[in-house]
């Protein structure tokens, strides 16, 4: 009598649970705009690899979470203890192509690679994860993004995948999963060759113990490539040797011999093509404890763990280390950079100065980059920057320097035309607005967003203060101080850029306004603009009586988005010889262009109708020439 095939619902549940999940990733983005699905964000490859950046040179790429270094630590103890749980419950590349084996198997063209053949394949991986973490560690970047088949399908072919290794990876999981048993896995997943070394526990501990002994201990300058090296080669050697697990993983699938009938749909049962049905114990190193022979074998108390009834205990396992993960990565922030110059002495008396909300600590070129900046100021002897949440540590010498200055040093103030002032306008009205939660350069682009959006604001200047001075220069009798402090608190930015929707959170709270003395058109024009002014084709040749002047009124001057292109019109006409003077003057009725020329080598018909010219010839500062729309009548 057929004898009925039992399920594995432990493991069904979780993997069923992972592609909801992903489901949601791909979804999601597709209802809210401004979600950006991050289908790394939990990667414990990632955090291994992060975790050795961190190591070896103190610093983390922004692709790089605390988040993936708890999985990765999460791993790490659940190979230790239990086997390979991420690849047989989680890894959605694992997941696929085991279901993409059984269809194989179900059609017949299923076959397991043995002998010699299987042996030498297996370095493949070991080559992989040498290649992946020396390129991870030597530019704290993910390399593994370059070519990981499944980060590859799920971001589209983003802008981190390498389009050949990405097809190529592909071609090895997709058909070389269906015609050979778990081909990825076996011989290709780096994150496999990993855990086999740490499932080495003795050789793993070993090899790091000797090296943070002769580096750390002392002090010798061997380079972390060798440590890399030696791991890779101890996995390389005792896999292709032994094929066996040593004392880790704890725990192990067990046979009772007395009540085994030999039936053999245990060795049916397993994924891996792990021959159960004649041994006492499993320690293949392929085994990764999903537990598919357990649940499959007919005799009660036959198949087990450890020789007990816990059938439950690998999926529980994997969600007790998830979740002991998430939480870990919840209390622990790992700095992006850590960086100290003062000396021990110096860093034992430090104070430490806390920041948080600065969104321009976005990355870790972004983070040295702050680092940098506060070398300058004295007294800081080191920062530690954190991405995850835009915040940043200072230390500091609090007999040199204070948490004010350091405040005062860490902001930019900004002044920023957003709309040019409408024809006729004679008065811009002028309000401080005293703004909370505004910390840096980052909230002053986003304040300009924001104003932006309103008519009759045309721009705003920020002072250093607590809260900041942020002075808005506007048009009231389009719109007032109390809509501009609504539209400042609004929580929410949107913008659109060539197409492309944008969205940002901002926090500001407006805890005064005060009028300020308005300024006449020409006191704002000469305020808020770089003058534009220039000589040039000989101008010191003439005296005045053998020159004549053009005055075009200009208002076009004054968009903001035509910010450069009076110095591109000032290039293009400085082509006409007899051009010697290009000036943009500021006037009660707005801006006004002046151009000084020589009657006797140039006329005002022509200098007319190269103004109007579709097409400025411009000159740029590489001695290069280029043809740029022109955006000016007149
Ligand atoms: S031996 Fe059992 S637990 Fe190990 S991989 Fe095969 S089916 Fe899974
Ligand atoms: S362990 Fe169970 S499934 Fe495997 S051969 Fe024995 S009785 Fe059959």
């Amino acid at each position: 009598m057929a004898r009925k095939k039992k399920t594995n619902n432990y493991r069904l549940i979780l993997q069923w649970t992972i592609i909801v999940l992903l489901v949601y990733l791909i979804v999601r983005p597709l209802v809210d705009r401004s979600y950006i699905a991050d289908f790394e964000a939990y990667c414990p490859f990632g955090g291994l690899q992060a975790l050795s950046s961190f190591l070896a040179n103190n610093s983390l790429a922004c692709s790089m979470t605390t988040t993936q270094i708890a999985m990765g630590l999460a791993l790490l103890a659940g190979v230790f203890l239990f086997s390979k749980l991420f690849c047989s419950y989680i890894c959605p590349i694992g997941i696929f192509t085991e279901w993409l084996g059984r269809i194989g198997k179900r059609f017949k063209m299923n076959f397991v690679i043995t002998g010699p053949a299987d042996r030498l394949l297996r370095v493949l991986k070991y080559a992989i994860l040498f290649v992946t973490f020396y390129f991870s560690v030597s530019s704290s970047e993910l390399f593994c993004k370059t070519f990981d088949p499944y980060y590859a399908v799920f971001s589209g072919f983003g802008s981190d995948v390498v389009m050949g290794y990405a097809v190529m990876a592909l071609l090895l999981a997709i058909p070389g999963s269906f015609f050979i048993r778990q081909f990825w896995c076996k011989y290709i997943c780096p994150l496999s060759a990993a855990s086999n070394i740490f499932s080495f526990g003795f050789v793993f501990l070993g090899i790091v113990g000797v090296y943070a002994l002769l580096t750390a201990g002392f002090g010798l300058q061997i380079g972390w490539i060798w440590l890399l090296g030696a791991l890779s080669m101890a996995g390389v050697v005792l896999e292709t040797t032994r094929l066996k697990f040593g004392i880790f993983p704890i725990v192990k699938v067990t046979r009772n011999a007395e009540t085994c009938t030999s039936c053999r749909l245990c060795d049916k049962a397993c994924p891996m093509a792990i021959r159960i049905s004649d041994i006492p114990k499993v320690e293949h190193i392929d085994c990764h404890l999903c537990g598919d022979c357990v649940s499959s074998c007919p005799e009660p108390e036959t198949l087990q763990f450890n020789k007990r009834k816990i059938n439950w205990l690998p999926a529980a396992a994997t969600v007790g280390l998830v979740i002991l993960g998430l939480a870990f990565a919840s209390v622990t922030d790992i700095p992006t950079i850590s960086l100290k110059w003062g000396s021990s002495g110096q860093m034992e008396n430090a104070a430490i100065f806390r920041q948080s909300g600065l969104k321009s600590v976005k990355c870790f070129g972004s983070s040295m980059s702050f680092a940098n900046h506060m070398k300058e100021l004295s007294g800081v002897l080191g920062v530690e920057a954190f991405v995850s949440d835009n915040s940043v540590k200072v230390y500091y010498d609090p007999a040199v320097t204070n948490e004010m200055e350091i405040k005062e040093f860490i902001f930019t103030p900004v002044s920023r035309v957003v709309a040019a002032p409408a024809d006729g306008l004679k008065q811009i009205t002028i309000s401080e607005f005293a703004v909370d939660k505004f910390f840096d350069p980052s909230d002053a682009g986003l304040l300009a967003i924001k104003l932006g959006q309103k008519p009759g604001v045309l721009a705003f200047e920020t002072m250093f203060g607590e809260p900041v001075h942020t002075f808005v220069f506007y048009d009231s009798s389009l719109v007032s101080a109390g809509e501009i402090s609504k539209l400042i608190e609004e929580k929410k930015v949107k913008w659109e850029i060539d197409g492309e929707p944008g969205e940002a959170t901002t926090g500001f709270k407006v805890a005064s306004v005060d009028p300020r003395p308005a300024l006449s058109l020409k006191g704002y024009l000469e305020k808020m603009y770089e003058p534009v002014t220039m000589t040039f084709n000989g101008f010191e040749d003439y005296d005045s009586v053998q020159t004549a002047e053009i005055l075009l009124p200009f208002s076009a001057a004054a968009e903001p988005s035509l910010a450069d292109m009076p110095w591109y019109l000032l290039s293009h006409i400085s082509n006409n010889r007899g051009v010697i003077k290009f000036e943009i003057q500021t006037t009660d009725s707005g801006f006004v262009l002046s151009l000084i020329y020589v009657p006797e080598i140039t006329t005002r018909e022509q200098v007319m109708i190269q103004l109007n010219e579709p097409q400025l010839k411009v000159h740029l500062s590489d001695g290069s020439e280029q043809k740029l729309e022109n955006p000016f009548r007149f």
